[in-house]
């Protein structure tokens, strides 16, 4: 038996809507006796796409994560369906059982991700699968996985060390999405957004150039780190964690050091920072 996981990655994800398209293309008019009836063509996400925007202009990050059902061990929609309308399966798949679950409506509240959706004409809660009527029948990946045309969603047997998805799991750095809910879910992410802190160095006696290779310093709750400016004077620390205090030190031989507090309730983007000579 094996145990299935999906990894996704962030940063490879474009929002091309290539997986929830095929998602559709799945679901919507066809039936799965035991795994899934029809999903409506309009309101349901079964693979939902949840856009993260940071920064402000003129440092702006645009970021995709795709959202499908987590396939929790610790799944609290499985708790809250009667008659054992929901279950999780030996291979970590969580399946809303299609006749059980008529008019279970609780079942679409008790998913902290939200994604559950209520198909109201056939009175019934309804999520991805993991189309697992598909890997039954000897199929190794999901729909969703087979359409992405970036790898960013790699999908197998992670009880298998040599699957692609055990090989990632064990040399990417992952985490799993809003671990405070503690579900312990079958999907795993690397690459989900973080703060950055950011910044453009210029030199007073040169206003009009680009202030290439100023070493530029962070050091706070979250360590110490170091970078310089590139061809553009512009720097980035990225992936910071979002309650970083601290400080960021920007220096640069004949000119006045300087030292600027920081801290990443909210991405920075800090402007202009100007050396003045020593
Ligand atoms: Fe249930 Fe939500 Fe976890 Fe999916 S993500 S198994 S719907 S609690
Ligand atoms: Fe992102 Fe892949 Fe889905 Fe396109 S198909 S939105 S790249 S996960």
């Amino acid at each position: 038996m094996a145990t299935y996981k999906m990894l996704i990655d962030v940063d490879k994800c474009t929002g091309c809507y290539s997986c929830f398209l095929a998602c559709k293309d799945e679901y919507c008019g066809n039936d799965y006796p035991g795994y899934a009836a029809s999903q409506p063509a309009r309101g349901h996400y079964w693979m939902r796409l949840d856009s993260r925007e940071r920064g402000c202009h003129p440092k702006v990050k645009l970021s995709y994560i795709p959202t499908p059902c987590m396939q929790c061990a610790n799944a609290p929609c499985i708790a809250a369906a009667t008659d054992g309308a929901v279950y999780r399966r030996d291979d970590g798949i969580v399946i809303i059982d299609p006749e059980k679950a008529k008019g279970q409506r609780q079942i679409v509240s008790a998913c902290p991700h939200r994604v559950i959706y209520w198909n109201e004409e056939a009175g019934l809660p309804q999520k991805c699968t993991f189309c697992a009527h598909l890997l039954d029948r000897g199929e190794t990946e999901p729909r969703c996985v087979e359409t992405c045309p970036t790898g960013a969603l790699l999908f197998g047997d992670a009880d298998d060390p040599d699957s692609a998805v055990s090989k990632a799991l064990a040399k990417m750095q992952t985490e799993t999405l809003a671990p405070e809910f503690d579900l312990n879910p079958s999907v795993i992410y690397a690459g989900i957004p973080k703060r950055f802190v950011a910044g453009e160095v210029v030199l007073s006696d040169a206003p009009d150039e680009c202030a290439a290779g100023v070493s530029v310093a962070l050091s706070g709750n979250c360590g110490a780190m170091e970078t310089v400016t590139d061809a553009f004077g512009d720097f980035e620390f990225e992936g910071l964690p979002a309650k970083t205090d601290g400080t960021i030190t920007v220096s640069r031989d004949g000119y006045k050091e300087k030292v600027l507090d920081i801290n990443t309730r909210l991405d920075l983007n800090l402007g202009e920072i100007v050396l003045e000579k020593a």
